[in-house]
Parts: C-alpha cells; structure tokens; sequence
C-alpha cells in the first residue's frame, strides 16, 4: 500500500513507530497529485514548497520528542477556508487572486494540531451547487468515473481524497455540500452540529446553515479530525462553551440503540436501488442489535422549498460585500449560480415579499426543528438515504437549476434544524458509491460516530477504492 492510501490513523502509527516521515508521506501525495490531478481537477492551489516545509518541520519536531495530534498528516482545504499568505478563490473568479490577511479558526486548530495543508481545494462557486460545476475553476470529476459528477459543493474536497491526493479534506456543508459528495465517493463526511466548529474565516454562504466539517475515508478518522477541530471559539458567537470530548474513544456497538426510519424519506422521487441499499442498512443495523423505530417527519415535503428561501435569502446579504472595492474583482465577475440566488434572495427579503416568502420559510424551519426534536424523544439517531439517486453524468443537470436542487432533499433538513449528520458508505450501484447519513440530536456526534463505525466495521465497504 502506498503511504498516500493510507487512514489518518495508519499514518499517525506509522509516523510514530517511525516506519516513515511525514515528508515520505506528503511527497507520496503530491506524486498522486502530479499524476491525475490534471484529470480529475481537484485542487485550485497545490502548496508543493508549503507542504514539503511544513512536512520537514514535522518531522524534526517528532523527533525531538514533540508530539501532537496531527503532526505530518497532509489534509487539503476546500478552498473557502481562509489561509494566511495562501491564496482563497471560494472558486469564483470575483477571489481570483485574493490572498488572505489570516487562517480562519479552522485552520489555525490544524496547523496548531500538526497538520500539513496540502493544498487549496475546487468547489461550486461559493458552495452554490450539488455537481461541482459551478466552479469557476472547470468542472471536477467523480474518481470512480470520471464521466459522472462528484457531487457538490465540496466536489474536490471528496474527489481528492477518494484519489488518495491527501489524507482528509476538509468542507461545508450548509444543505448537503459534504454529505452528497461523501456518499458519491465512497467517504465518510461529517457535518458537526450547528456551531460545533467555528465559521470563523470561512467564505459565508448562508451564515445560519452554514456548517463546517470533513471527509475521511474512516469513522474512526471522522472523529480524530472532529476533536481538533470542534470548540468555541470568541471569534464565533454562534459556537457555545460546550465541551469538546475525546470524540475518537467510539463506544462500541449498537446494542439496544433506538434508530428511527422516517416515512417521508422513502416516497416517490427515491431511485429504486437506493431503497433498497438503505433498506439493507436498516436491516444491518437491526441484526447488529439496534431497535428499529418507524417515525414521521411530517413537515420534510417543505423543506427544499424553505431551504432554497433561507439559504438565498443570506447569500444575498453575504455576497453583497464583493463589491470590487474590499475583496478580488467587481459585481461582473459573478457566475450564472450567484447571480441567481442573489436575485432570488434580493426579492424574497424585499419589502412586501418579506412575510410571504422569508417569513414563512422561517416558520416552516421551526416546524422542521420540531419535527426532529419530537422524533429524538423516541428514538436515538434515524437514517436515511443522503441523495435520491446514485451519481450522475457530468453536464446531465446543468440547465435545470431545479432538478439539482431536488438532490438536496433529504440533506437541508439537517441544516435547517440545525442537528449533526454523518454520511457513511452504503454500498454501490452500476459500480458508484451510495452513502446512507445518521442523523442525531444537537451536539450528539458521538452517537453517530458509535452507529457509523459499528455499520462501517460491519460491512467495510471503506476499503473498495476507485481505479484511477
Ligand atoms: N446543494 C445545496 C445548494 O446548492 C447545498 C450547498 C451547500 O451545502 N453548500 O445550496
């Protein structure tokens, strides 16, 4: 096996058995890079001289006895994370060559932890997207197939990683942007409670979504990355003083856990295959000792509709400050997504549309919220499908802005209720992964690392990996 193939876990024993240098390691990554990122394009910036610096330092601390708890692992940023001296494009050409004054908290806790940034990752425009084809920056491919779309917006974040360009990536996820590409790649991809990890120097997109996560291709990784990066932060008022457990000590088994199987998720409109993967899940589980709860979540018919409201709703006011005077180039630079969503949330905020349109998306948001919090009195997480239908073919979407955001449909939920979710691999279909995501109650990420990882050490669907 190739250093670059390996788990963060693997890696950090290695490191620390001194089987090899963390300069072996990033090396090995960018070799990978060198040769199929022409192809695949997942990163807008590669930090060759940065990595191979931060690597040689790594390994002198190591070996005078330093140890932290990520030191020499090479992670890539979607590039919406703020990275001091590193240029930030959020994969518009508005950023082109923005290079920022600091690290967002984010980063900060990485390079704090040990870690090496690899690189600057590709993206749909400002996270507009499910396909990774609003980018500005040329559309990235599925490594599975590399005629099918990653999914979006974190679309290189997973493509990178699933072609085994880094170790762990990092995203957003503010209606589905890391779960939907997880599960298009074969990955696990966590998107933390609301506030669980600062958005502190991260591009906003829609500040009350927005939330900021990973990809590893392991549960055990998810929940290593998870305790560097969650915390309060006095740069975020929206991340509480709560504290941050040893995520990574995974209690073991599902044994009585409650998991509930909301209704709603399994109506029409969900591909065939993909019920029945998740079907099998549920089945999984139950033989793994989980008691399965059928629910209702009533109010999920409104939820795309209530998402696509809210969320453009704060694009249009975050956006409104690439104006061409403080940040990158002017207004004109916008792509066709941004300038729609703008448009959209412009009216929907407008004087007169406000109470029919934003303020009844925010009432419907409640009753989302409130669906989940009457489901958690009875159940302990609940699965789902993460995408109606497997991958699809790059360009078979790209004129029916409305058909790509009905891929959203069971991800927004979350985000709008504001709960953690963990997209786990479930299978394949026509030879595309297919991901399944556990959702839980706020702050409940260690329940759902406990399920993933025992329905991950069950089925090890984690070890198929793409023929590039
Ligand atoms: N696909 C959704 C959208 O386009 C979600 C994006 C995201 O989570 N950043 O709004």
């Amino acid at each position: 096996m190739d250093l670059n193939q390996l788990t963060i876990a693997e890696a950090l024993e290695g490191l620390r058995g001194k089987k090899f240098s963390s300069v072996d390691i990033a090396k090995a990554c960018l070799e990978q890079i060198r040769k199929h990122n022409e192809d695949i394009n997942a990163f807008i910036t590669v930090d060759e001289k940065g990595a191979l610096e931060q690597a040689e330092s790594a390994d002198k601390q190591r070996a005078n006895g330093e140890e932290l708890p990520f030191l020499g692992i090479p992670i890539a940023l979607k590039d919406i994370f703020l990275t001091k001296g590193l240029k930030t494009t959020a994969a518009s050409k508005v950023l082109e060559n923005y290079i920022p004054q600091y690290d967002a908290t984010v980063v900060a806790k990485l390079k704090d932890a040990g870690a090496i940034i690899i690189g600057k990752i590709n993206c749909d425009a400002w996270a507009h997207g499910s396909s990774g084809e609003n980018s500005d920056f040329g559309p990235t491919k599925n490594p599975w197939s590399k005629e099918h779309v990653p999914g979006g917006s974190s679309s290189g974040s997973a493509a990178a990683l699933a072609a085994d360009m880094c170790l762990a990536s990092t995203g957003t996820d503010t209606g589905g942007s890391i779960r939907l590409p997880a599960s298009f790649n074969n990955l696990v991809g966590l998107k933390p409670t609301y506030g669980r990890v600062s958005r502190y120097g991260i591009i906003a997109m829609a500040s009350s979504l927005d939330s900021i996560g990973h990809f590893t291709k392991t549960v055990e990784d998810s929940a290593l990355l998870l305790s560097v990066t969650a915390g309060s932060d006095p740069h975020d008022a929206t991340t509480p003083d709560k504290t941050v457990s040893n995520y990574s000590k995974i209690e073991n088994g599902v044994k009585g856990l409650k998991i509930g199987v909301p209704k709603e998720y399994f109506a029409s409109g969900l591909d065939s295959e993909i019920k029945e993967k998740t079907e099998a899940v549920i089945k999984k589980l139950e033989e793994l000792g989980a008691e399965v709860v059928d629910i209702s979540l009533p109010n999920t018919q409104y939820a795309i509709a209530a998402y696509y409201i809210i969320m453009s709703s704060e694009v249009s006011s975050n956006l409104a400050r690439y104006d061409g005077i403080r940040f990158g180039n002017d207004r004109s630079f916008f792509g066709d997504e941004a300038k729609r969503r703008i448009m959209f949330g412009t009216f929907t905020l407008s004087a007169g549309y406000y109470d029919a349109y934003y303020k009844k998306a925010m009432q419907v948001r409640t009753l989302i919220k409130q669906d989940f919090e009457k489901a958690f009195e009875k159940v302990d997480a609940i699965i789902s499908p993460v995408s109606p239908t497997a991958p699809w073919k790059l360009g078979e979407k790209v004129n029916d802005p409305l058909k790509m955001y009905l891929s959203d449909i069971f991800t927004v939920t979350a985000n709008l209720a504001g709960i953690p979710s963990l997209a786990v691999p479930a299978g394949f279909s026509n030879g595309l992964p297919i991901g399944i995501q556990i959702m839980g109650t706020q702050f409940s990420e260690e329940k759902l690392f406990q399920v993933g990882y025992a329905f991950e050490q069950a089925t090890e669907y984690y070890k198929h990996t793409p023929k590039l």
